[in-house]
């Protein structure tokens, strides 16, 4: 049996497709929202829903912009890291970055 992975527009997100494999991220074009754009896993976006409702007190979740946060949220899923893996606490702005 193939397991199915459902992946998210991040541009709408409204639209999902499945895949059976199973990958961080697809760039395909929505048929929603007729712009190509990256679908992330839904698991991520679980992650990224999760930390909207109740951000996580180790890092300052409310500075990084929505790319950011998927950023992330996928590194969170999608490997071992954890959230002391991101150097995005008591820096400047124009520091906080998870692109490290
Ligand atoms: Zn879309």
């Amino acid at each position: 049996m193939s397991r199915s992975l459902t992946y998210r527009c991040l541009n709408c997100l409204e639209h999902t497709m499945t895949r059976e494999f199973d990958t961080s991220h697809l760039s395909v074009t929505c048929p929603n929202c007729e712009s190509f754009e990256r679908f992330v896993n839904e698991a991520v976006f679980r992650q990224f829903r999760a930390f909207e409702e109740s951000p996580p007190p180790e890092i300052e979740w409310e500075r990084l912009d929505r790319a950011e946060k998927f950023v992330v949220s996928e590194r969170l899923v999608r490997s071992t890291k954890t959230l002391k893996d991101f150097e995005i606490v008591n820096h400047d702005t124009s520091e906080a970055s998870p692109y490290r």
